[in-house]
């Protein structure tokens, strides 16, 4: 039976790192339309040019983009068994088109990362992202062996642009006003299971295999 599992979170919460890991536990795509809109501006795509300035303000792009982009996506062949989404649904017009459009007989599981805000800004703000591959590096809580340089790869490291603290300000309003009442979407559905985002990496890691596993 195909598998569709939504990781909800806080930006920062640490979505990124553990669908990383998650995808790769389950042997599901790992599907990021943070990092499906980064690579279309850096291609300079039409969707690129139309998301640009959304990305750039800490906003959410607009519902119809977002899902035409995802859904281009998860039409491709190594999504025919199933897939992990990390950072859509951000909306409920997002999570209603979701459930439409997926095929019957898709298991859905949601596992929310819960991290309180304070610590969100103080993760956010230093996080370093690898231009060549897709590992992430934090200055304080995860830095790299040689400054600059990932550790996987050798890339370089960057800041996302939108990681600057005024503008992380602007994406946690976003998400409470958006994307929190999802929270409570699932949960009605009797699908959301929440683990506590604060532990370490590798506990954060097992409690969402845990709980994945047990639902699955
Ligand atoms: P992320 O890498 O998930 O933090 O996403 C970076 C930015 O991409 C967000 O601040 C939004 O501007 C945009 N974005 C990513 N996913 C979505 C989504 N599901 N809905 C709307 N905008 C999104």
């Amino acid at each position: 039976m195909p598998m569709v599992v939504i990781l909800l979170g806080a930006p920062g919460a640490g979505k990124g790192t553990q669908a990383r890991r998650l995808a790769e536990a389950l042997s599901l795509p790992h599907i990021a339309t943070g990092d499906l809109f980064r690579e279309n501006i850096a291609k300079g795509t039409e969707v690129g040019r139309r998301a640009e300035d959304y990305l750039n303000s800490g906003e959410l792009v607009p519902d119809d983009l977002v899902i035409d982009m995802l859904f281009d996506r998860v039409a491709a062949p190594d999504c025919a068994g199933g897939y992990l989404l990390d950072g859509f649904p951000r909306t409920l017009e997002q999570a209603r088109t979701l459930e439409e459009r997926i095929p019957n007989g898709t298991k859905t599981l949601v596992a929310n990362i819960a991290v309180a805000d304070d610590k969100i800004i103080e993760r956010i703000t230093g996080r370093l992202l690898c231009r060549d591959c897709d590992n992430i590096h934090h200055s304080k809580f995860a830095p790299p062996r040689s400054k600059g340089i990932c550790d996987a790869c050798g890339g370089e490291l960057y800041n996302r642009p939108d990681d600057d603290p005024q503008l992380v300000k602007r994406r946690l309003d976003v998400f409470h006003a958006q994307t929190q009442p999802l929270e409570e979407h699932y949960e009605k559905q009797g699908r959301l299971v929440v683990v506590d985002g604060e532990k370490s990496p590798s506990e954060v890691f097992k409690a969402l295999l845990e709980s994945v596993g047990e639902a699955a």
